[in-house]
């Protein structure tokens, strides 16, 4: 579905914080890109989502490259950890603002705010604010923002590293689920081990903008190709 090859970032044109990464995103995977603060994980999902450009290299989507394509013509949906949810508007208000954006008609609007509600089992809240709703909850109605282009992959940025450890676990199971249900292709970045080794279909292991391993979590936990990697799966655990 996706490819980076031999891409390359630098934000100062010295330090390359993305060093060389080659990496195939298959369709329908939960791909994890896991690794310590400042690893580059950040960088490599704001260059698939567009809102980076590489230095180097090239980003393809489908065989085509959408290496200088801006990112509202990428069909890819982004849920952040703050979730940026406007607090004033209710939750049906929040999913249509992104399609009012790009003025979709009033009808197609309200049908695509409905199907997202359901696909995270929120249709009963449209009416709410965020303010009132549980964290759990205001993290589904992030991901059902992000599903109203029925995007054909899904980035999420430590989307849980908000929430408290029971919460966070019980999420986990939720989008695990929302993966396996709407056969979406999911890339998630975190730097906690154990969410990635529970969630992930493929695990990429960062360090230094460069990735050490790429391998099923069971493959990574069983056989770490290296010091660093085994270390770091260690921790914690
Ligand atoms: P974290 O989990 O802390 O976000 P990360 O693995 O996602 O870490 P990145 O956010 O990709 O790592 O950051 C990699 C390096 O690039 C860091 O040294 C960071 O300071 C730097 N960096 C990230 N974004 C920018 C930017 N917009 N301008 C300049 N430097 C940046």
């Amino acid at each position: 579905l996706v490819r980076f090859k031999e891409v390359q970032k630098s934000y100062d044109g010295e330090t390359l914080v993305v060093k060389r990464l080659n990496l195939d995103i298959q369709q329908g995977e939960f791909l994890t890109l896991l690794g310590p603060s400042g690893s580059g994980k950040t960088t490599t999902l704001m260059m698939l989502a567009g809102f980076e450009t590489p230095t180097h290299g090239e980003i393809e989507l489908n065989g085509s490259s959408i290496t200088h394509m801006p990112p509202e013509k990428r069909n890819i949906g982004m849920v952040f950890q703050n979730y940026a949810l406007f607090p004033h508007m209710t939750v049906a208000e929040n999913l249509a603002f992104p399609l009012e954006v790009r003025k979709y008609n009033k009808a197609d609007i309200q049908a695509r705010i409905r199907k997202s509600l359901e696909m995270v089992r929120l249709d009963a809240f449209a009416n709410r604010r965020p303010g009132q709703l549980s964290g759990g909850q205001q993290q589904r109605v992030a991901l059902a923002r992000a599903l109203v282009f029925e995007p054909e992959l899904v980035l999420m940025d430590e989307p849980l590293g908000a929430l408290d450890k029971q919460l966070r676990e019980h999420m986990q199971i939720e989008i695990r689920h929302l993966h396996q249900d709407l056969g979406i292709t999911v890339v998630y970045v975190t730097h906690d081990q154990s969410e990635a080794l529970t969630m992930s279909d493929r695990i990429a292991v960062f360090n230094d903008g460069i990735i050490h391993q790429l391998a099923s979590p069971a493959e990574l936990y069983e056989r770490p190709s290296n010091a660093f990697v085994a270390q770091f799966i260690g921790e914690n655990n």
